[in-house]
């Protein structure tokens, strides 16, 4: 049997997340720091681990069918792949930030300023679209200090929460770009079995994180109105408890909307609610 390589990030801000997403699909494999390449015992498959920047070209070329990387560097790359899986974690965006207080307003105002980045092709292709003539320097880290040190009168870089840029008193102006983790596969692959196996695990961990089971009693009196509350995944499981007159229900509910289901629950009547995590959803 044939046996797939998927690349993620050997250390760095996706490699975590990455691991636990493929040990939460159930594939066994050893993590040790000092390996580059790591087979997995129940699955055809073995993980490359890599620098981010090197993922999208080792997939494109094929040295690797899959693979795990924020679409930043994809788009910086500028590689041909096909887009598997949206995985919900690495959200950051490249924005650009300028010193605070400084003269620079509307995009236009760049126009002759200098713009320190570790994402030219991506910043290039922004000022050409805003018709922006830029001096793009391209520095492969710390970028944030550039203003400070009169390398560049702009950024543009990578921002999660902002703090970064704030403690070097810079203040975001423009988004470039949002990004978040994306599983790659080689063009092509995304018909092959095997693809479509690892695909459906992942989306069946990625539909758990998103909700949360939920086991409430309620008198039968008002197992109408909780009803209509809950819509399960084809309809609540309702079973009758030991005492005459009441029912629990068992459910699942969205992540996103939980404390407002919950409060509505309450005040319809739910009693003892139990709130758990899910590990898988397969439909
Ligand atoms: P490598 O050694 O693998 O090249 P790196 O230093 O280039 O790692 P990291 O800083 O580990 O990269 O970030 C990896 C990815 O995490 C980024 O490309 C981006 O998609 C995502 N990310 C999420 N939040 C942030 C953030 N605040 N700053 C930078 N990257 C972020
Ligand atoms: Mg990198």
């Amino acid at each position: 049997m044939k046996t797939l390589k998927i690349a993620i990030q050997k250390s760095g801000r996706l490699n975590e997340k990455s691991v636990e997403l493929l040990k939460n699909c159930g594939l066994s494999f050893e993590n040790y720091k000092s390996s580059l390449i790591s087979p997995v015992s129940n699955f055809p498959l073995e993980i490359l681990f890599l620098r981010d920047d090197d993922i999208p070209e080792y997939v494109q070329d094929g040295i690797a069918d899959l693979g795990i990387v924020g679409e930043n560097v994809i788009n910086e790359t500028e590689v041909d792949v096909a887009y598997l899986q949206m995985l919900g974690f690495g959200k950051c965006s490249l924005k650009l930030a300028i010193p605070n207080q400084c003269s620079i307003k509307t995009l236009s105002d760049l126009n002759g300023k200098s713009i320190a980045t570790s994402y030219p092709v991506i910043l290039r292709k922004f000022l050409e679209k805003n018709f922006v003539q830029a001096d793009i320097r391209t520095i492969s880290g710390s970028v944030e200090i550039s203003p400070g040190l009169g390398l560049s009168d702009a950024i543009c870089d990578l921002v999660s929460t902002g703090g970064t840029l704030k403690s070097n008193g810079l203040t975001p102006f423009a988004d470039v770009l949002h990004s978040e983790a994306v599983m790659i596969g080689r063009k092509g692959i995304e018909n092959d079995p095997l693809i479509i196996e690892l695909i459906q695990r992942v989306q069946s961990v990625l539909r758990a994180k998103e909700t949360k089971y939920v086991v409430l009693n309620i008198e039968e009196k008002n197992l109408d109105a909780i009803k209509a509350l809950l819509p399960g995944i084809k309809s609540p499981t309702v079973v009758p408890l030991a005492e005459k007159g009441w029912a629990a229900v068992h459910t699942v509910i969205p992540e996103k909307d939980f404390w407002s289901k919950i409060n509505e629950l309450k005040a319809a009547g739910a009693q003892g609610i139990v709130v758990m995590p899910i590990e898988k959803i397969i439909l």
